[in-house]
């Protein structure tokens, strides 16, 4: 067989050091992911080596040979070595023993066995092994489902997915970034043990959907496992099936939502506020005398919902805040014009990127509703040129933008406190309005009424 990872320079340094552990009496094979990449003609990130030696002996030979190597993960058998700057993970062969609790093996025992260590992987694309003379080991026909565009558990299904769970989100998240289907009695053996994934940690199960939602078939991922994704994020289960009764949409929420998270740009930010965006629309549902369907109030009340799945999963707070900003605007108005872009800008913390995302996911929404409904796409467009025209012409919408600062109005007088903030808003909110010029002495001279008139005011009270 030719070298699939032909080309590839880190997959020349892999090829090299599976020739040093060979010259020094080991064996070893590139396994998993990178074989499976490879074979795909799809880019690999990650390369992963199996060799029968322990890691001191595999340590010993490497560093014998000038590769320096870094004890990363080895009460699992793992050493990364680092082969003129490419870091190769290699791994003694090695068999779980029994899982009792879901999601780690009670003890891992090393082998002699290529064969044995192949048959603790996951899915049957992850368990081939290539080695740069002997070629393809593909004990599980793994090759034939490469081929057949399939997802099929090595062994028995639903004894591998009672042992470690997250095999079951990590066989969706595949099905999603290589638009492979799911063998009918894996997938059974999915459904059978999705109780189980309550056993696995947050942090593991967010990766996982995250990997999922940035896929790039992921509508028929979601569409084909909805029942199983709710089981970890049950906010989206009334979404399912749930008509909207509305001339706008030709798609239950659920569709329309698994739609527009296909054409949300492949970015976890993007892709994550996309599946939250239409949480709340269920329990926003009014009828009204027509029959016609109404949400009113959804993209607000979307918020707490998609927060407490997202601080379910552990996420990061920050990363929560900016998902909720794009939830809640993701359907406002906007003219598209600099002024009320900026407004709508200040909303978003002042961040740029954040209303490209914004873009995204309107665009995306509105890719989604009914053919006749989807000049949002052009709205979308509009905005972001305006944003565009915003940065090329540095126009302020940020009160650091302004050209005065809190010191120059103390200087002029104003006492410290909330007055100094108040007022450079003030300014602010007159400079993005185009009624006063982003000016010094315009500045300051609007800064000076603003606090008599303020002062004033203060007295009265
Ligand atoms: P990617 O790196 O693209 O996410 P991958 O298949 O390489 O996909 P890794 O987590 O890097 O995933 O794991 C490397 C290999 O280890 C897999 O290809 C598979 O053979 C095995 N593996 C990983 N996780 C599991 C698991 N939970 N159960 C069984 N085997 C697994
Ligand atoms: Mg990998």
């Amino acid at each position: 067989m030719e070298n699939p990872f032909d080309n590839n320079e880190h997959g020349n340094q892999a090829i090299r050091v599976i020739g040093i552990l060979e010259d020094a009496g080991l064996e070893a094979w590139l396994v998993g992911g990178c074989v499976r990449d490879a074979l795909l003609g799809r880019p690999v990130h990650d390369f992963d080596i199996a060799c029968n030696a322990l890691w001191s002996e595999t340590k010993t030979v490497l560093e014998a040979s000038g590769i320096h190597t870094v004890e990363t993960g080895i009460a699992h058998g793992t050493l990364t070595a680092i082969s003129k700057g490419t870091p190769l993970e290699i791994t003694t062969y090695r068999i779980d023993g029994a899982y009792t609790d879901g999601r780690h093996p009670d003890s891992v025992q090393f082998t002699r066995s290529i064969q044995e260590d192949l048959a603790r992987r996951d899915f049957t694309i992850n368990a081939m092994a290539w080695h740069p003379t002997r070629g393809l080991l593909d004990p599980f026909n793994g090759q034939a489902d490469l081929h057949a565009r399939t997802l099929r558990a090595v062994g028995e299904p639903e004894k591998r997915f009672m042992e470690d769970a997250l095999r079951i989100l990590r066989g969706i998240r595949f099905a999603s970034q290589l638009g492979f289907a799911i063998d009918q009695e894996t997938a059974s053996g999915m459904r059978a043990q999705a109780s189980k994934l309550d056993l696995i940690a947050a942090e593991r199960i967010a990766h996982e959907l995250e990997g999922l939602l940035c896929g790039e078939h992921v509508h028929g991922a979601l569409m084909a496992y909805a029942d199983v994704i709710g089981r970890v994020i049950p906010e989206i289960t009334p979404m399912i099936g749930f008509d909207q009764k509305t001339k706008y949409h030709i798609y239950d929420v659920w569709e329309h939502t698994a739609y527009a998270v296909q054409y949300a740009t492949p970015e976890p930010l993007t892709r994550w506020a996309t599946l939250f965006h239409d949480i709340s629309k269920p329990s926003t549902f009014t009828v009204d005398e027509e029959g016609v369907g109404h949400f009113y109030g959804h993209a607000h009340e979307g918020i707490p919902l998609a927060k407490r799945a997202m601080k379910r999963l552990k996420m990061s707070p920050s990363f929560i805040e900016r998902v909720a900003m794009l939830v809640r605007y993701h359907d406002c108005p906007t003219i598209p014009e600099p002024k009320y872009v900026k407004r709508l800008l200040r909303k978003l913390d002042g961040d740029p990127d954040l209303l490209r995302a914004l873009c995204s996911v309107k665009r995306a929404d509105s890719l989604s509703h009914a053919p006749a409904y989807r000049s949002g796409v052009a709205h979308a467009q509009a905005i972001e040129d305006c944003l565009d025209l915003i940065l090329r012409e540095s126009q302020p919408f940020t009160v650091a933008a302004l050209n005065i600062s809190g010191k120059d109005l103390l200087a002029m007088g104003m006492p410290q406190g909330p007055h100094i903030g108040a007022a450079l808003n003030a300014m602010l909110e007159a400079v993005m309005d185009e009624t006063l010029p982003n000016e010094r002495a315009a500045l300051l001279r609007f800064a000076r009424e603003w606090w008599s008139k303020r002062e004033t005011e203060i007295k009265q009270a």
